[in-house]
C-alpha cells in the first residue's frame, strides 16, 4: 500500500472563512477521497495559522484574550468543513504545545547547522497600527496602507535566515524535478524570482509577542513562514515520532492559492535543506474565484460565502459546482447563473433524471428488484454502452490520478448522457408492453442500472453523499475503484426508495446574489401553487395578449421540445385534465393538460407532442406538471394537439 499525505495551507485566522478557504480545502478533499478509493492509506491535513500581529490586533478589536479569539475563529474553519463534508484526517491549530515543540526543533536544528545568524531588521513602521508595512504596500511610498499615517523607518533585532545560500540548490531542485511546481506558469515565476538574487530572511520579531518563543532566546518570536509552514511536519509526528513522520513524510501535495506558492516554493524548501529533511514532491497553485471578473475581496464586497449556496443547493452540487468550473491553475468566475445553469443542466437533467428514470422504471416493470440480464440478447447499443463504461471508468481514474478533477467529471458526464442515450435507443416503455420483449427489457434495465452505479462510484470523491444516495436507491453497496468494471451490478437487489437527487431550482439570478451578499438562504421562486399557469377552466394554450409583441429573443426564451407520451390517465374528479407521462429524450417528466375532453388516454399514449420544456413547474389538482403541451384550441371547439407529419424523436428542439 502506498501512502499518500496531502495538506491545505493552514489559514489565517484574522480573517472569517469564505469561498477562497472552502474551495482549497474541496479540491484537497477530492483528491484525498480519489486517493482512498484507489486504495491508498491517506493522510489529509487542514488547520488555522494563529500567531501573529495581525491576531494579537484582532482579538484586542474585539475585546477578548487571543487564545479565545483563536478558539472562535478555529471553530468556524471545523464547523465550515463539516458542512462542506470535508475528510480532513488531522486539523492542526499552530497553537498547539505538539507545534510549538516541532517549530522549535526545526529552528534549533537550522541555527545548530549554521544557517541563522543576529542582526537588525530595518523596514517601514506605522506607530498608530504598530506595525511594519513592506514598502510595496505604502501609498504614495510614504503612508500606512491601513489608517493613511505617514510611516516611519525603525529597526529591530531580528534573527535571519541564509536565504541567499539557497539560490543554486532552488534552481537545481527546479531543473531536476520539473513537477516539483504546477502548473507549469507558477514555476516559470519562481524560476524567474529565484533568478534573479535572494536576499536573506528575516525569521523573528520582538516588536509582540503572539508567537512561538525563539529557543534559548525567548525576547523574540518566531516570524509568520517559518512557524507556520512547519505545521506539515509536526501533523505527521516531527519530532517525536519517527515511524509515522517516515511514513507520510515527504508530503505528496501541498496545495494552496497562487498568492502563497512562493512561500512553499522558496522558503520551505530551503527550511527544510538548511535542517537536512526530505523536500515535498509538489507544490500544486489553483487560480482565484473572481466575482464578476474581479478578485473576491472583502473591501471589495464581492466575498462569496459558501453556507446560503449549501443551504438552498446543498453541499454536493457546490463541491460539483467548484470542481467541475475551475481548471486548476487557471482563475475561474464564480457567476450565479453558471452555477444555475450547471446545477440544472447537469444535475438536476443529467444525472438526477437518468437516475429517476431508470429507477422508476425498475420499479414499474420489474417490480422493484434489479432484474437478470439475459446472455442471449444483447445487441450493437449494450456493447456501446458496456465499452463506454469501460473506458469512462479508465479515463476517469487516469484524471484524477493527475489531479484533474474536472476532466474526470467532463469524462463520467459523458458516460450518463451516453446511458440516457441508450435508454432512448431501448424504449424500454415500448417493450414493457410485450412478453416476449421480456428478456430484452431486462437486460436494458440492467445495464442502464449497473451504469448508474458506475457513475454513482466514479463521483464520490467530488460528491460523496450523492454517491451513497444512488447506490441505496440501486440497492447496491460501495466499492472502491480497484475492482470497478461494468457487470457486477446484483441481480436480485431490492431498490430502495427512490427520492429525487436534485429537484429543479427556478432562483432568479438576482436572488443568488443576495444570497451571497447575505450568506443567507433566499426564498424558494418555484413555489408551484403560486405560478400556476395553466387553470382548470382555461385553454391548454393561452394566446399572448391583444397586439403585445415580443422580441426574438423573447421567443429563444421560450424552450419547445418534441416528447412522446409513456403513459396516460384521466385526473379523478376533473372533466378536462388528464396526467401524461413523457419522454423528453433527456428525461422523463409529468404533465397535465387540458385535453381530456378531446382525446382518451389510450389514443395518448406513444404518440409524438410538442411541449414548453422550460416552464416553471405547477401544481394542478394535486398533481404538479412540469411543462405544457401545445394543442389548438379554437373559441368553443375541442383542443387538438400539434403534430408532425413525419417522425421526430423525443428532445429535438422546436424553433
Ligand atoms: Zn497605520
Amino acid at each position: 500500500m502506498s501512502h499518500f499525505y496531502i495538506t491545505t495551507p493552514i489559514y489565517y485566522i484574522n480573517a472569517e472563512p469564505h469561498l477562497g478557504h472552502a474551495y482549497t480545502t474541496m479540491v484537497a478533499d477530492a483528491i484525498a477521497r480519489s486517493r482512498r478509493l484507489m486504495g491508498d492509506d491517506v493522510f489529509f491535513l487542514t488547520g488555522t495559522d494563529e500567531h501573529g500581529q495581525k491576531v494579537e490586533r484582532a482579538a484586542q478589536k474585539a475585546g477578548v484574550p487571543t487564545h479565545e479569539f483563536a478558539d472562535r475563529i478555529a471553530g468556524r474553519y471545523q464547523a465550515l468543513f463539516r458542512v462542506l463534508d470535508i475528510s480532513n484526517d488531522d486539523f492542526i491549530r499552530t497553537t498547539e504545545p505538539r507545534h510549538i515543540r516541532a517549530a522549535q526543533e526545526l529552528w534549533r536544528r537550522v541555527r545548530d547547522r549554521g544557517y541563522l545568524y543576529k542582526s537588525s531588521y530595518e523596514g517601514w513602521y506605522c506607530t498608530v497600527d504598530e506595525l511594519f508595512v513592506p514598502e510595496a504596500q505604502l501609498i504614495d511610498g510614504t503612508r500606512c496602507p491601513t489608517c493613511g499615517n505617514a510611516v516611519e523607518r525603525l529597526s529591530e533585532q531580528s534573527y535571519f535566515f541564509q536565504l541567499s545560500r539557497f539560490q543554486e540548490p532552488l534552481l537545481d531542485l527546479y531543473r531536476s524535478n520539473p513537477e516539483f511546481i504546477t502548473p507549469e506558469i507558477r514555476r516559470n515565476e519562481m524560476v524567474a524570482f529565484v533568478s534573479a538574487g535572494l536576499r536573506d530572511l528575516s525569521v523573528s520579531r520582538t516588536s509582540f509577542k503572539w508567537g512561538i518563543p525563539v529557543p534559548e532566546d525567548p525576547e523574540h518570536v518566531m516570524y509568520v513562514w517559518f512557524d507556520a509552514l512547519t505545521n506539515y511536519l509536526t501533523a505527521v509526528g516531527y519530532p517525536d515520532d519517527e515511524p509515522r513522520f517516515s511514513r507520510y513524510w515527504p508530503a505528496d501535495i501541498h496545495l494552496m492559492g497562487k498568492e502563497i506558492v512562493r512561500q512553499h516554493t522558496v522558503y520551505w524548501p530551503a527550511f527544510l535543506m538548511a535542517a537536512g529533511l526530505d523536500l515535498p514532491r509538489r507544490v500544486i497553485g489553483h487560480g482565484w474565484w473572481l466575482m464578476n471578473e474581479a478578485k473576491m475581496s472583502k473591501s471589495l464586497g464581492n466575498v462569496v460565502q459558501p453556507q446560503g449556496y449549501v443551504d438552498r443547493f446543498g453541499v454536493d452540487a457546490l463541491r460539483y459546482f467548484v470542481l467541475r468550473e475551475m481548471v486548476v491553475g487557471q482563475d475561474a468566475n464564480f457567476a450565479d447563473d453558471t452555477f444555475l445553469a450547471r446545477y440544472n443542466a447537469d444535475l438536476a437533467n443529467d444525472l438526477g433524471n437518468a437516475v429517476s428514470r431508470i429507477t422508476t422504471m425498475i420499479q414499474r416493470y420489474c417490480g422493484g428488484v434489479v432484474p437478470e440480464p439475459s446472455a442471449a440478447v444483447p445487441g450493437p447499443p449494450d456493447v456501446e454502452l458496456i465499452r463506454s463504461a469501460d473506458e469512462t471508468i479508465r479515463r476517469a481514474k487516469h484524471a484524477a490520478g493527475m489531479f484533474d478533477l474536472s476532466s474526470a467529471l467532463r469524462e463520467i458526464w459523458s458516460l450518463i448522457a451516453a446511458v440516457n442515450r441508450y435508454v432512448v435507443t431501448r424504449e424500454p416503455w415500448v417493450l414493457a408492453r410485450s412478453p416476449e420483449s421480456r428478456e430484452l427489457l431486462d437486460t436494458t434495465l440492467y445495464n442502464a442500472a449497473d451504469v448508474l452505479r458506475i457513475v454513482a462510484a466514479l463521483v464520490e470523491p467530488v460528491m460523496p453523499s450523492t454517491t451513497g444516495r444512488i447506490l441505496k436507491m440501486l440497492g447496491a453497496a460501495g466499492e472502491t475503484w480497484a475492482g470497478l468494471k461494468p457487470g457486477t451490478l446484483k441481480a436480485g437487489a431490492t431498490l430502495g426508495p427512490i427520492e429525487p437527487l436534485f429537484p429543479r431550482m427556478e432562483h432568479t439570478v438576482d436572488e443568488l446574489r443576495r444570497m451571497a451578499d447575505t450568506g443567507a438562504a433566499a426564498p424558494i421562486s418555484a413555489d408551484a401553487s403560486s405560478s400556476a399557469r395553466v387553470a382548470e377552466d382555461k385553454p391548454v394554450v393561452t394566446p399572448s395578449a391583444e397586439g403585445e409583441k415580443i422580441t426574438f429573443d423573447d421567443f429563444m426564451k421560450v424552450d419547445l421540445r418534441v416528447a412522446k407520451v409513456l403513459a396516460a390517465e384521466k385526473v379523478p374528479n376533473s372533466r378536462k385534465l388528464v396526467k401524461l407521462s413523457i419522454d423528453a429524450g433527456t428525461e422523463q417528466r409529468t404533465l397535465v393538460a387540458g385535453i381530456a375532453e378531446a382525446y382518451e388516454p389510450e389514443q395518448l399514449v406513444g404518440r409524438t407532442i410538442v411541449m414548453v420544456f422550460n416552464l416553471k413547474p405547477a401544481k394542478l389538482m394535486g398533481i404538479e406538471s412540469n411543462g405544457m403541451v401545445l394543442a389548438a384550441s379554437p373559441d368553443g371547439g375541442k383542443p387538438t394537439l400539434v403534430g408532425f407529419d413525419a417522425e421526430v424523436p423525443p428532445g429535438t428542439r422546436v424553433r
